[in-house]
């Protein structure tokens, strides 16, 4: 069984401390263990480039480049920003903007802030017609009210939190939706129905590793060949077998992407 983890940070620092033979063996291991391919996520300049640089080591490693809300409040410029993420994106192997978005959770960056990154990454991926992640933290409302000022630009919500219907209304949007190890615990009764709603051709998986380590690891270092957990969850849920959810997704992920 072959799995695509469309959303890890494999470069984070946890794994140069926490995992024998850091970041390097942390992917090779993953895609010995059947985790073909993975989208290394950037979240910032800086690790958006590093994304690009394990993307070119690993056949089956791709880079996304973004600034995350969380970050915004690291550089001076935002136009300097889109600069350099315009040059980036221009690798063979960069494949999405992200993750860009909202997080309400901590309230240390300023909302406006992370509106201007948010607003000025969708005008870029509307520019290079390319798709995008995003990072949606208690901010549901707001996230949609982007989406839908730019009908141009197609992406996903990662490790989705709302409701069914927020996905249902991606989903008529043209949107895909992806599934984190949250919906594999036990108290996830939102996220597990909304993993139900979602057409089969919309349907993507992933891990967000280090974070969101799915049961029976909850807590751990999380790592791309536990995106496994996640799949075996969906295919319970939606009555259908693993195989099947890990055929799909790597269909839509492969389209999503447009990787060959
Ligand atoms: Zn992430």
């Amino acid at each position: 069984m072959e799995l695509f983890d469309t959303h890890a940070h494999c470069d984070d620092a946890r794994y140069a401390t926490e995992y024998e033979g850091g970041t390097d063996k942390l992917i090779s291991n993953s895609i010995s263990e059947g985790v073909t391919h993975i989208v290394n996520i950037g979240t910032c300049l800086e690790n958006s480039r590093v994304s690009i640089e394990l993307a070119h080591k690993f056949d089956g490693v791709y880079a996304s480049c973004g600034i995350h809300p969380s970050d915004v409040l690291s550089y001076e410029s935002v136009d300097d920003v889109i600069n350099e993420l315009r040059e980036m994106l221009k690798d063979e192997k960069a494949v999405v903007i992200g993750e860009i978005g909202l997080d309400y959770h901590y309230d240390d960056v300023p909302r406006e802030a992370q509106m201007i990154y948010f607003e000025k990454q969708m005008e870029l991926a509307k520019e290079l017609n390319m798709p995008v992640i995003i990072h949606d933290r208690e901010a549901h409302g707001d996230c949609l009210e982007m989406v839908k000022k730019f009908p141009e630009v197609k992406g996903v919500f990662h490790s989705f939190s709302g409701s069914p219907e927020m996905a249902s209304e991606l989903v008529k949007l043209g949107w895909y939706i992806s599934f984190s190890g949250t919906v594999t615990f036990k108290n996830a009764r939102v996220p597990k129905e909304a993993c139900k709603v979602v057409p089969s051709d919309r349907l993507l998986i992933e891990t967000d590793a280090p974070y969101l380590c799915p049961t029976p690891h909850r807590g751990e270092l999380n790592m791309p060949s536990y995106v496994k957990f996640t799949c075996e969850e969906i295919a319970n849920l939606r009555g259908v077998t693993k195989e099947e959810i890990a055929k799909i997704t790597m269909e839509n992920a492969k389209r999503f992407f447009k990787i060959k």
